[in-house]
């Protein structure tokens, strides 16, 4: 079997285009949809995130302001930003880029975010809301893999989801996206045992792990879907997921790329988000 490509760039483009739309008849109603990114200290891969979540903001008619603080930024300064731009109202979603110096207590920074603004859905109050099944901002990456599943007309319920990895930001919120629409979710982490067996017998597997070709086609059962959130940067450069793709793609019935699948979402998802806050306000 050759599985169907899940094409998360053209999907994303639709995305933008339709939310183009809706921005161009805020901004008739006089509502400008602005988000604010924080980043601290520099690091080259999350410039490259900004980069394109600017990039998206500026094609759908969203401004953006990006602030970039000094490395030795200290923790209060950064909450004294953040409280700032809550109140600001001109501001309608509010990023801040991770990872952070380590004198940072990143949580402590998305707490102080208003979860009003809170459009990455990192806040306590947004994981809270997704947990209980009410209306929140969900995380950009589970909500992107969520709605390239319901645009490809992949079925969720009754099936059997494996998701690999257990963070705050990826694992968890895809474990309660999948389970709200009725999905038997799994979670496998670096302390499960018998991983490849669990893997094996699920008919959707989501990788999140930050390893590369870690999701081996052994793993995959036939007619798997097979969605790889990992970006890894290999050493000549180029860019790989968790799951290695020509194995993997043999077996599952639909499969993401890397690049090209989540990551595209994840953007569209985020400016979807800013849009969702501005009209809320
Ligand atoms: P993380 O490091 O916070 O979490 C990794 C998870 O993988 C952990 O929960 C850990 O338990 C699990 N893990 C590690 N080794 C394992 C092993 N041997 N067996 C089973 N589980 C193992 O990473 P994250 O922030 O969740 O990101 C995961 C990957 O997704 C990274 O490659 C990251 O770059 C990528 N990512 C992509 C997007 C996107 O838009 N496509 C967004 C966020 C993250």
């Amino acid at each position: 079997m050759s599985a169907e490509i899940l094409d998360g760039k053209e999907l994303s483009k639709k995305i933008k285009e339709n939310l183009k739309n809706e921005v161009d008849k805020l901004k008739e109603q006089g509502i400008n949809p602005k988000l604010a990114v924080i980043m601290v200290g520099d690091n080259s891969a999350s410039a490259v995130y900004v980069k394109n979540k600017s990039n998206a903001c500026k094609k759908v008619g969203i401004d953006f302001e990006e602030f970039l603080l000094p490395e030795e930024t200290t923790e209060d300064e950064l909450i004294e930003l953040i409280e700032k731009l809550n109140v600001d109202n001109t501001v309608d979603g509010i990023l801040l880029q991770s990872p952070v110096p380590n004198h940072i207590n990143i949580n402590r920074a998305f707490e102080t975010i208003s979860p009003k603004k809170d459009v990455d859905g990192f806040n306590a109050v947004n994981v809270g809301n997704l947990t209980i099944g009410r209306d929140c901002f969900v995380s950009c990456t589970p909500y992107g893999v969520m709605r390239m599943l319901e645009e490809y007309n992949i079925d969720v319920a009754g099936k059997t989801a494996v998701v690999i990895g257990r963070s705050n930001i990826v694992g968890k919120p895809m474990l309660q996206c999948l389970l709200s629409k009725d999905a038997t979710v799994t979670i496998c982490h670096s302390k499960t045992k018998n991983l490849e067996e669990v893997v094996s017998k699920a008919d959707i597997v989501i990788a999140a792990i930050g390893k590369p070709n870690f999701v081996t086609g052994n793993m995959i059962k036939d007619g798997a879907v097979v969605i790889d959130v990992g970006i890894n940067r290999l050493e000549d450069g180029k860019l790989c997921g968790d799951v290695n793709f020509e194995e993997a793609s043999q077996k599952a019935s639909y499969i993401t790329p890397v690049p090209g699948g989540v990551g595209p979402m994840t953007v569209a998802m985020l400016v979807e988000n800013v849009v969702k806050a501005a009209k809320q306000k």
